[in-house]
């Protein structure tokens, strides 16, 4: 099988624009030609990078195989996915992949796609409180939190320090499932070392739903990290801040930079983070965020391909964990990729030298 080469964010960007406007807007009811049929890709939102490089994927492969594709964003608003989707129904795709906003206020039209006999791939989020969802593509998202928390031990060098080193906890979207598999992931590791006192949370702030993130906002993490640093640590340094999402690292760091982090005589804590967005690995290469959660979207485009290919041929579908996805009404059967952690010494290796990003996009 051969897979389209990855696209460079400014292309993809111009590529998600063209497909856009050949799908029309929402209500437009002409469709894309596919001698296979169409697919449905409802993305939730344009700001980061990764969505855009994942639609883009979608749309090269499925296009590769003979299929049209209708891929829309709904820019984080739930109403605007709703929408989309019904659109996308009412058209009469063949499949429909998902990437949720709210995992857990699509039932109502999933039970529409039901009734049209149309099926349902859930990606990289799974959607919740549904029984109408058949499949679910995605990342081992419990092991993205564990390399989080594991890098964090590692850098502090805690089998051999005993602190106590300061940490703080920034976790994901409430409504993201994700969420929560990252966070027990990262605690799963760091939790021992709160534990017996080697890693402190001044802030005291470590159940989800302190440190939760809506939406995944960048600007409500840097708020929220304004709070934690006027609150506790005029007489202290933050040595590590857990993030598990780029955006989040990138608002953390603004924070920080605001009250004298980030010079030689006070340099910025160990900041995780996740996607492998450009400017954060920009902001690795500059010193500033330190890791990143590489999830090779290029790779899960394929395996979504693949899966959704299997389904509408009545093939068996590919899948490798059958007991992990419960969204509450039942386990969803799903295909988890591996992700792979990035700092300053391998991100050539994984990113550069794999075609993922232009060395030149990191200038
Ligand atoms: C995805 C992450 C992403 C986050 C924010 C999660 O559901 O798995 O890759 O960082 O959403 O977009």
């Amino acid at each position: 099988m051969s897979r389209p080469p990855h696209v460079p964010a400014t292309a993809a960007l111009i590529g998600a624009a063209l497909v856009l406007t050949a799908c029309g807007g929402v209500g437009d009811a002409a469709r894309p030609d596919g001698e296979n049929g169409v697919i449905g890709i409802a993305m939730p939102t344009q700001s980061s990078e990764r969505w855009i490089n994942d639609g883009a994927n979608m749309v090269a492969e499925f296009t590769e195989r003979g299929y049209g594709t209708d891929l829309q964003y709904a820019e984080d608003v739930v109403q605007d996915q709703l929408s989309q989707i019904e659109n996308m129904i009412t058209r009469g795709v063949d499949a429909l992949v998902i990437a949720s906003i709210d995992g857990e206020a699509l039932g109502d039209v999933l039970d529409m796609a039901a009734d049209s006999d149309i099926p349902v791939i859930a990606y990289d989020r799974l959607i919740m409180g549904s029984e109408n969802v058949d499949y679910y593509a995605t990342f081992d998202n419990f092991e993205v939190g564990v390399i989080q928390g594991r890098y964090i031990v590692d850098s502090l060098d805690l089998e051999d320090e005993d602190g106590p080193f300061n940490v703080e906890l920034f976790g994901g979207s409430p409504d993201d499932n994700n969420a929560y598999f990252f966070n027990d992931g990262a605690m799963s590791v760091l939790q021992p070392h709160i534990d017996d006192g080697t890693l402190e949370v001044l802030s005291g702030q470590t159940s989800m739903e302190q440190i939760a993130t809506p939406r995944w906002d960048g600007s409500i993490a840097q708020s929220r990290m304004d709070n934690l640093l006027s609150a506790n640590y005029s007489d202290e340094e933050v040595h590590a801040v857990l993030s598990p999402f780029d955006g989040i690292s990138l608002g953390v760091i603004e924070s920080l930079r605001a009250v004298g982090y980030g010079t030689d005589a006070r340099p910025l804590p160990i900041i995780t983070g996740q996607d492998a967005d450009l400017s954060s690995v920009r902001s690795i290469i500059a010193g500033e965020q330190t890791q990143t959660v590489f999830k090779d979207t290029r790779a899960l485009a394929a395996q979504t391909v693949d899966m959704t290919e299997a389904l509408l041929d009545g093939q068996e579908v590919p899948v490798n964990d059958t007991e992990t996805y419960d969204n509450g009404v039942k386990v969803v059967p799903s295909f988890l990729l591996e992700p792979v952690s990035v700092d300053l010494d391998n991100y050539h290796e994984v990113l550069v030298e794999s075609g993922y990003y232009e060395e030149s996009e990191l200038e």
